[in-house]
């Protein structure tokens, strides 16, 4: 019963190491894990959970909805699901075509707006959801009409590599078109980037929001 606690102090270590840690928001990634381990969780002080699939998101939401939790969705969206997406999440992390990010906009009428993050296919894998770099500007332009959503970030999955040379440059790619990104749209203030097993180089590459599944709650069921 310990080990989530102990989990998520190692990682707080890890972040203070880096003289980092306040500066840095820890998604909790919870898909494929038990409400039971999510509330273990929040008992250690963690509010921010991230979830990819939208039924077993809306299940957990219902059985925690006595606490304060902020939830991230965080996996490919069809077009079918955009109108829960929009009403029960506060930002969305995978927003990588205009279809869609109008869907969620005209659902999220009369709430406050919704944080979303551009997700960028870096590898540029064929398989891999996200715009390509050269057409990041173009969607963020597009993104300026829609007054539910409040553009606050870029989101990447770098390459699932050990070619450390290939992983350097797509994390280098990320933070110069970060820091391109934020001078050119105020809102911007989030890289999300960094998962259980890359997350101290995602932090090093300018990362300041770590979606961090397996080391909080262990392996998925
Ligand atoms: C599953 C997932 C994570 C967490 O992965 P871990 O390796 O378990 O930390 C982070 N981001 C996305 C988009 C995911 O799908």
């Amino acid at each position: 019963m310990l080990s989530i606690k102990n989990n998520l102090e190692t990682l707080k270590q890890n972040l203070m190491s880096l003289n980092k840690d306040s500066d840095i928001t820890i998604v909790a990634v919870s898909k494929q894990q038990t409400t039971d381990k999510i509330l273990q969780a929040i008992n250690y002080g963690q509010k921010i959970f991230g979830e990819n699939y939208l039924q077993e998101a809306l299940k957990k939401q219902e059985v925690l909805k006595a606490h304060d939790l902020e939830w991230h969705f965080i996996g490919p969206i069809q077009s079918n699901k955009c109108k829960l997406i929009a009403e029960n999440f506060s930002w969305v992390h995978t927003i990588d075509r205009l279809k869609i990010a109008k869907r969620i906009n005209d659902a999220r009428r009369g709430m406050p707006p919704i944080n979303i993050c551009i997700q960028i296919n870096i590898s540029r894998e064929k398989t891999k959801s996200g715009v390509l770099i050269e057409n990041l500007d173009n969607l963020a332009s597009e993104l300026k009409e829609f007054s539910n959503l409040n553009l606050r970030g870029l989101m990447a999955i770098p390459s699932n590599t050990f070619d450390e040379e290939k992983l350097t440059a797509e994390f280098d790619l990320l933070s110069e078109t970060y820091s391109l990104m934020r001078n050119k749209y105020i809102t911007i203030d989030k890289l999300s980037v960094g998962m259980s097993n890359d997350y101290m180089k995602a932090i090093h590459h300018g990362a300041n929001m770590i979606r961090v599944g397996s080391n909080i709650f262990g392996v998925r069921e």
